[in-house]
Parts: structure tokens; C-alpha cells; sequence
């Protein structure tokens, strides 16, 4: 099944081409039928633009003169037909094919041979049908976020209380969403397990998703498990793999979610280092999430990562009781 996650995108790219080229040929029928003058000038446009492309094979001695007349020609007509059209209220790109994705024009690919950010959205929607990630998605969002459920007692010697915390928090993550395309900031969420750092992760990814940006989300684990795959095992290497590799580079958001529960050693080190550097240098943001004090993140990674990750990114400090006995 996986082998045709790729295919089966294409396949809608083709079906999307040809229905934008299917509706463009309707609309023109329908216009030729309600305006005829059109028809002739758009066949005279057609017939002189073949004349022009015979005449530079033919090269006659005027050749210069008789293009010149050709074009002028051409001109008028298309000045008639912009009449016609600027008379009946038509819109002068009516008869232009109109594609879904006007940058790769529905084929999921840029003029440099890179993947189109609706292609990356596509194959990452893919990615999570197949995985539960939908499903959390629906539960999980800003809609149904519930702030009462942080104590609003003071906690040690926090100076806000957990809601107010919270409160902090849900608006720079708000931010962060609304200002996606401007803002480099990354955000580090922090704190013990059950104060609803993946929760927010869940939110932003949801918010951002629904405003068709290519979010990526993986657990720490997942994310060394399918570069290990990639990197030490490239003849099994599933399709599903290798997409949700190139994804870990490619997508507009990256989330890393409980980084610290990985099996970590000098291999995975590197690695993180690569991805956070690359795509700090790229300009594409990253969300990583954990239950380590910033103590133990210095402790446990490389000065290299802790250094860039304690400059680039905005730390999100979550405290207060554990919510998940609550209910
Ligand atoms: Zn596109």
C-alpha cells in the first residue's frame, strides 16, 4: 500500500490538470456560442500566428517587413477581442486554464525541479490518514482548549499561577501561528509529562494545517527510528519512510515531540544537530517539545545543540499539577 502513496497523489494532480482543462474548454464554448464575433477573431489570431512561425522557416527577403505587418495585425485583433471582452464585462483571463496551485499550476512541482509546498501538504495529509494523527487533530485545537483546567493557585515559587502560565503561553503560541510566514521564532516547550505540551503542539498543528501549511509532527523515537531506516537500511526502505524523511527537511513546520525519550548516543546527537541546523539555516521553523529541564537538556545534548537551540528558539516553561489524573 505505501508504495503508492506517491502515485496516488500524482494521480490526483493529472485528474486536477484535466479537469482545469475540461472547465477552460467549456467556458469557451459557451462564450463562442454567446459571442460569435469571437470566434472569428480568435480563428483569424490562430490562422496569422501560423502564418508568422512559416515565415521564419521560409526566411524571405522581407522577412523583417512582412513580420512587422504580421504583428501588427495580430495586434489589432487581439485589441478587438479585448473589446468585445472589456464590452460584456468579461474577465480577460477567462479563457486561461485556472489551477488549484497557481505556482506549480497543479503539478506538484516548481520550475527548479522542487517539490511545491501543496504537494508537501498532500503527501503529509497522507501521512496522517494513515497514521491516528487526524483523529487527534479533531480533538485537539485551540476550540477546544480549557484553561480552567490549570490551577490558578500559586504553584512553588512560579510567579504565575499555572493559568496564567497558560494564559502566556496559548498567546505567544497563537502568535506564532498568525505570524507563521513573518516570524522567526521556534518555540522549546518544556516541563514535566502531563501539563499539556502535546496538546499544544496538536493545536498550532491543527491551526496551521487549516491554513494549508505542510506540518510535520513526530515523536522523538519516530523521528531516529525513520532516519535510522533511511540511513542504515536503504534497500527495504519503505516509500512511507523515505517521504516522512524527506519531510523532516522539507515541510514548513517541524514538531518534535518529546525529545529526551529517544535512545540517545552519538549517532542521534548528530543527527538532531543536522536537522535543527538545517532547517534554522533554511528558515523553516521548528516546534520541539520535552520533558527535560533545560538543566538536564544541557546535561543530556551537545553544546553545539543546546547553543543553537537556546538562541533560536523561544522557551515555553509548562508547571503545575499533573492534568492527566484529573478526570
Ligand atoms: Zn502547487
Amino acid at each position: 500500500m505505501n508504495k503508492q502513496i506517491l502515485e496516488n497523489i500524482m494521480t490526483d494532480y493529472n485528474n486536477k490538470r484535466l479537469r482545469a482543462a475540461r472547465s477552460c474548454d467549456v467556458r469557451k464554448q459557451k462564450l463562442y456560442e454567446q459571442f460569435p464575433d469571437l470566434v472569428e477573431t480568435d480563428t483569424q489570431i490562430q490562422l496569422l500566428n501560423v502564418k508568422l512561425s512559416k515565415l521564419f522557416l521560409l526566411k524571405p527577403d522581407n522577412l523583417n517587413e512582412q513580420v512587422l505587418n504580421l504583428k501588427k495585425e495580430i495586434e489589432e485583433l487581439k485589441n478587438k477581442r479585448k473589446d468585445i471582452y472589456k464590452k460584456n464585462s468579461i474577465p480577460l483571463n477567462y479563457l486561461e486554464i485556472q489551477y488549484e496551485c497557481n505556482k506549480c499550476n497543479d503539478t506538484g512541482y516548481l520550475s527548479d525541479g522542487k517539490k511545491c509546498s501543496c504537494l508537501n501538504r498532500q503527501i503529509i495529509n497522507n501521512l496522517y490518514t494513515m497514521s491516528n494523527m487526524v483523529h487527534m487533530l479533531d480533538k485537539e485545537n485551540f476550540n477546544t482548549f480549557d484553561i480552567t483546567v490549570f490551577s490558578n493557585e500559586v504553584y512553588k515559587n512560579e510567579k504565575l499561577t499555572p493559568r496564567q502560565n497558560m494564559y502566556y503561553i496559548l498567546e505567544i503560541s497563537e502568535d506564532f501561528c498568525s505570524n507563521f510566514h513573518d516570524t522567526n521564532m521556534n518555540l522549546l516547550l518544556y516541563g514535566s509529562a502531563g501539563l499539556g505540551k502535546t496538546f499544544m503542539c496538536n493545536c498550532i498543528a491543527n491551526a496551521l494545517i487549516n491554513r494549508e501549511i505542510s506540518v510535520l509532527y513526530q515523536t522523538a523515537f519516530s523521528l531516529f527510528e525513520i532516519i535510522e531506516n533511511h540511513k542504515f537500511n536503504k534497500q527495504n526502505e519503505s516509500e512511507e519512510n523515505r517521504i516522512n524523511y524527506d519531510m523532516i527537511f522539507e515541510c514548513d513546520l517541524l514538531i518534535i515531540d518529546d525529545l529526551g525519550t529517544e535512545v540517545g548516543n552519538s549517532f542521534t546527537n548528530a543527527e538532531l544537530f543536522n536537522i535543527i541546523n538545517e532547517r534554522l539555516i533554511t528558515n523553516k521553523k521548528i516546534i520541539i517539545s520535552t520533558n527535560l529541564s533545560l538543566e538536564q537538556m544541557r546535561d543530556t545534548y551537545s553544546d553545539r545543540i543546546t547553543s543553537r537551540v537556546f538562541n533560536g528558539f523561544v522557551p515555553l516553561k509548562f508547571y503545575g499539577k499533573d492534568l492527566r489524573y484529573k478526570n
